[in-house]
């Protein structure tokens, strides 16, 4: 088996605000210490959309990677890359497209809502239509097993996954699979031989999902194989075909979806959002100005917290004794919205302060980025390189 990766991107279409970190990178940084990871910044995805206004792209890319760094990902765990400086992404997605049916692509849910959302934009355009295939191209390039994403993005996973599988079906048809095979199971030894042979037909004839799982444990603890064979002894496990490309899974995010100052989604375009590093003096007068119950027209006035977008950040950023205080004193105006927001205000800055920190080192000295970042492309382009090999020489086109 491939080695367990993680990929993820984000695009590069304006600052990242602290909805991005509650929703994304949070993860990122749990994820980074537990598996390889790969983070990149999708700025041909953002052309998909941006494509008439791409002089933003440049800057938010800069920009984004410095959020990250402050955020905490960690370039000595994590590779962080840029999609266009790594080629072989956008030969996969053109390999990749002359073998997918148009009507995936159709019917992927979030292509009709996005035309639907953006009309302001003429997205009737062939990048826009196969994103979700540079999408899957971006995660096969680096046979990740898995994808973090959101409930709305599973059902491109699940297309990624049909992609591979099709491939593998269509490509990884090897001259004299069948012998290679064969002896690569004698390179096991006569015992492992033996089982590994049971577990196969005990997956292929009753479809028995824990034989696979043990001959693929096995097959992972087998030291005597070569990594070719290896491939080989686990397509075969499953058929009669190489596995090139991995089956990513979803690995769903939580939900922790952090409010707006009205209440609604945190988003730029909302105009309701808190950037990443935001000076202090904003982030104070902007939860200041928040709006609050508007049941509460004076300060005698009690109020109901549960139809307050500031209660909304407590459940957030508050510990259970302060939202105690919180219900009990606006339901009995015993406190006002000014002392309620103070926590809050606190709360957000003392998570803000070590990312400005961290930040600053990068704004100081921008060659520092360009160095990391120039690093990860590096890293995933031998990685990357790797992948398109097999791809190539499945596909009749290695040209020795
Ligand atoms: S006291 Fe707090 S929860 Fe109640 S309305 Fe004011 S800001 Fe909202």
């Amino acid at each position: 088996m491939y080695p367990e990766r993680v990929v993820s991107g984000m695009r590069p279409t304006g600052t990242m605000h602290l909805g991005h970190y509650h929703g994304a990178l949070k993860n990122w940084i749990r994820m980074q210490s537990e598996q390889q990871c790969l983070f990149f910044v999708a700025d041909w995805h953002a052309l998909t959309t941006h494509y008439d206004d791409p002089a933003i792209i440049e800057k938010s890319t800069w920009d984004m990677v410095i959020d990250w760094l402050a955020a905490g990902i960690d370039p000595s765990q994590a590779t962080i890359f840029i999609q266009s400086r790594v080629p072989e992404h956008a030969e996969l997605h053109l390999l990749l497209s002359m073998a997918t049916p148009l009507g995936w692509l159709e019917r992927v849910p979030t292509y009709k809502d996005q035309i639907e959302n953006l009309a302001s934009k003429d997205l009737a355009t062939y990048g826009f239509l196969g994103y979700p295939l540079l999408q899957a191209a971006d995660v096969l390039i680096y046979r990740a097993s898995q994808v973090p994403v959101g409930e709305d993005q599973v059902p491109h996973i699940e297309m990624t996954r049909e992609i591979a599988r099709r491939f593998n079906h269509l490509y990884g048809k090897e001259p004299g699979f069948e012998q290679k095979a064969a002896e690569a199971v004698k390179k096991l030894g006569s015992k492992r031989a033996r089982l590994y042979m049971e577990l196969r037909t005990a997956y292929q004839q009753e479809g028995d999902e824990d034989a696979l799982e043990q001959a693929r444990a096995m097959l992972d603890d087998a030291g005597s194989l070569s990594m070719i064979d290896r491939e080989r002894l686990f397509g075969y496990l499953e058929g009669s075909r190489k596995l090139i490309l991995v089956e990513p899974q979803a690995r769903l995010t939580e939900a922790s979806r952090l409010p707006g100052l009205d209440g609604r989604k945190m988003s730029k375009s909302y105009g309701n959002a808190i950037s990443l590093r935001e000076e202090r003096d904003s982030v104070t007068r902007k939860i200041r100005t928040m709006p609050t119950d508007p049941a509460r027209v004076r300060r005698t006035d009690p109020g109901e917290p549960t139809r307050c977008p500031v209660f909304q950040l407590h459940q957030v950023y508050s510990d259970e004794p302060t939202r105690e205080w919180v219900l009990k004193g606006c339901r009995s105006a015993g406190i006002g919205c000014i002392e309620c927001k103070q926590p809050v205000i606190d709360a957000v800055l003392e998570e803000q302060e070590p990312m400005r920190e961290r930040a600053q080192q990068y704004l100081d000295d921008p060659s520092l980025v360009r160095a990391i970042v120039a690093d990860g492309c590096e890293t995933a382009r031998r990685l990357a390189h790797d992948t398109m090999r097999d791809v190539r020489e499945a596909m009749g086109l290695a040209y020795t």
